[in-house]
């Protein structure tokens, strides 16, 4: 069954498949989900940039990605703009500038080297590539 969304949810992915639809965080400010935005592109390790938006539907905002990686310049321009020595939003502090050389890849690059990685486990294990 294809599964569908309003504006103002978003798919639950697992194995890169959507399971299911989830209302997306509501923000009475554009501030306020630019606060979100900003902690989830410090803090989640990855490369795929979210930021906040303006929803017609409901009237607030949401925060979603854009399809655009995060940039070393990105990741500098929030870390000046947000002072983090003092930045709390969600209990969570970030702990020292984000160098994305060291990030990890996104899941789905992740996803690409696991198939590959089982593939080649796969030869490994089976010569003639039986299954
Ligand atoms: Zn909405």
């Amino acid at each position: 069954m294809e599964l569908t969304r309003t504006q103002c949810q978003r798919f639950v992915i697992e194995n890169g498949e959507a399971v299911s639809v989830v209302d997306k965080i509501k923000y009475n400010t554009l501030k306020k989900a630019q606060n979100f935005a900003d902690e989830q592109n410090l803090l989640m390790k990855r490369k795929d940039k979210v930021v906040p938006y303006h929803c017609r539907i409901c009237d607030k905002y949401h925060v979603g990605r854009n399809g655009e990686e995060l940039t070393q310049e990105d990741a500098d321009e929030i870390w000046e703009r947000t002072k983090p020595d003092k930045y709390r939003i969600s209990g969570l502090k970030i702990l020292g500038k984000l160098d994305l050389s060291k990030v990890a890849l996104s899941n789905k690059d992740r996803r690409r080297i696991a198939k590959e990685k089982r593939k080649l486990e796969n030869l490994k294990n089976n010569k003639h590539g039986c299954t």
